[in-house]
């Protein structure tokens, strides 16, 4: 009677023994994956040394909760996201500075407009010779060499309305002198 119930407390405590190796190896196993794969991520999301040694400590030290830690706080871009990312927006920038804009409202335009169609803005006419787009700038066309009717910088050089005389003393009283 005695020796079964010795056997008993003993398989009992074999029983224990095994389920508590299990649950340590399995607790290790698990340890050790979350740190191997925070130590993974964290090099596709950094190349700062600081940083990677720190994401990797955050489940060495508090294992799960330190898991949870680390996905809170990672960089949100996979470095192949960000250069990604940078070169679409390189080519976005590439794009923007091939298209014209409105020198007066800076919408984006067609280079063969004439005219700004949001603004009015005169950017240039087609040529009376070839009819290539010449811009306002010119007083000559570049395709043909035909002289243009009249530039459009002799007509912007007369101010339609002259500012009153009376204005300048007025401003010279506030702090500047003029000159
Ligand atoms: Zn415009
Ligand atoms: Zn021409």
């Amino acid at each position: 009677m005695t020796t079964l119930a010795l056997n008993d407390a003993s398989l009992w405590a074999l029983v224990a023994q095994t389920v508590g190796v299990f649950a340590v190896v399995a607790i290790l196993t698990l340890w050790f994956a979350s740190v191997a794969w925070v130590a993974s991520d964290v090099r596709r999301r950094t190349t700062d040394a600081t940083e990677q040694w720190l994401g990797v400590l955050a489940p060495v030290v508090l294992f799960i909760p330190g898991v949870v830690l680390y996905v809170a706080m990672r960089p949100p871009e996979t470095l192949e996201e960000a250069q990604e990312r940078r070169w679409e927006m390189e080519a976005l920038a590439l794009q923007a500075a091939a298209t014209p804009t409105c020198r007066v409202c800076q919408r984006r335009l067609r280079d063969d407009f004439i005219r700004c169609p949001y603004c009015g803005f005169a950017l240039g006419e087609r040529c009376n010779t070839c009819d290539r787009f010449n811009p306002a700038e010119w007083v000559v066309c570049a395709y043909c060499g035909s002289a243009k009717k009249a530039p459009v910088t002799t007509r912007r050089a007369v101010p339609p309305n002259p500012e009153p005389a009376v204005a300048q003393p007025v401003i010279a009283t506030h702090g500047r002198v003029a000159g």
